[in-house]
């Protein structure tokens, strides 16, 4: 048997573990944050049709540039963001954000450059960063997971870095990033900013996107994409929006024909039901709410969380806890930090079950 061991790996790559959020077939399913509700039989049966309509012309390649996919995704935006006067030649569109964060750091990275990103956070930042061969740069964040300014600042100015990732709410801790601070990374930042507003459409009623920073600020990306709100992340599809000059950087390090044509007509047939899709968000947020509610209530230490997931302890031994909701069908991610779990918010069903059989374990 051939080993990895016995293959000419990059020697960066040595020792490295494969991203790994378990995929079990549990009837429970709240550890990777996607939207629990599918789509509705009428959006299914246009997601078909619109398959079928390329269906007929799959032995061409797809528009390259995926023109009417991104005017889509800017009108959206706009919808979003009046103010940030989006259209397609703002936004780009991949196989999920992971593929767009790794085409800024293969354009604005690479060897003898550096990201800095502000953990705990999402684990693929430093994960792709260093696939692509650019050094990594953890800074961190305060002890109840904000992400004051002066701090964003100092740590810029300390690293240098050409990339900074601001996560904005946070993943795993569910903390929302107030504009102030991006605005201040911004003027700090000798390179790119890059805001993952993965979780963007969940934030609280007032609270502005970083897309409204847009205007003026070239070196600013913001990162969304369709798997979690979107409620697509079988499509993998995700998208950004920044200068159009960050675009043409982009085109340099994109693969030709990246965006099959079969993905490029179900995200656009799922921009144009984005209003059904985007409607069940009303109600995880209320479900998040009573979530964190009914934790704190059980006497847990729980993250504020702007998302559709919650950060919860601290257990002295997770594993157990993360063990014991498995046997009970409830698959949940130990993440972030050591003592920590998250759920994602599921329907009110799954949201009880996980409350009985974490009540069980308690
Ligand atoms: N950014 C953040 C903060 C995420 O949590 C995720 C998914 N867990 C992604 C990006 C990537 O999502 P996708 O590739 O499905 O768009």
């Amino acid at each position: 048997m051939t080993s990895l061991d016995d293959l000419p790996l990059r020697d960066d790559l040595r020792g490295r573990e494969p991203y790994g959020a378990p995929q079990l077939d549990v009837p429970v399913a709240l550890n990777t944050n996607e939207n629990p509700y599918p789509p509705s039989e009428r959006l299914v049966k246009a997601l078909g049709e619109a398959v079928m309509d390329v269906a007929g012309s799959l032995n061409r390649y797809p528009d390259r540039d995926a023109a009417a996919l991104r005017a889509d995704l800017a009108a959206f935006l706009c919808a979003d963001t009046p103010g940030a006067g989006l259209t397609g030649r703002n936004v780009w569109a991949a196989n999920g954000s992971n593929e767009i964060i790794q085409q800024i750091l293969q354009a604005f990275g690479g060897h003898g450059r550096t990201a800095l990103g502000f953990e705990p956070s999402y684990s693929m930042h430093p994960t792709i960063t260093r696939v692509t061969g650019t050094g990594w740069i953890d800074a961190h964040r305060a002890e109840d997971f904000g992400l004051e300014p002066e701090r964003a600042v100092a740590a810029i100015e300390e690293h240098r870095p050409d990339v900074v990732f601001l996560t904005s709410p946070n993943n795993p801790t569910g903390t929302a990033l107030p504009l102030d601070a991006i605005e201040a990374a911004l003027d700090a930042a000798p390179g790119m900013v890059v805001v993952d507003e993965a979780y963007g459409e969940f934030r609280r009623a007032g609270t502005p996107s970083a897309l409204s920073l847009l205007p003026g600020n070239p070196r600013l990306i913001v990162t969304r994409t369709m798997s979690k709100a979107f409620a697509m992340a079988g499509t993998r599809l995700g998208y950004l929006a920044a200068d159009p000059a960050v675009v043409d950087a982009l085109l340099l390090v994109r693969l030709p024909y990246h965006l099959s044509a079969v993905t490029q007509a179900v995200a656009r047939t799922a921009v144009a039901h984005g209003e059904e899709l985007l409607g069940t968000v009303d109600a995880l947020r209320r479900e998040r709410d009573a979530l964190v509610a009914w934790l704190r209530g059980e006497g847990l230490t729980v993250a504020d969380s702007d998302a559709n997931f919650v950060l919860f302890g601290t257990f002295p031994d997770r594993r157990r806890v993360w063990e014991g909701l498995l046997e009970r069908g409830v698959l949940i991610r130990e993440v972030g930090p050591p003592e920590w779990l998250r759920v994602s918010v599921g329907t009110p069903a799954e949201t009880a079950a996980f409350r009985t059989a974490l009540k069980e374990i308690l």
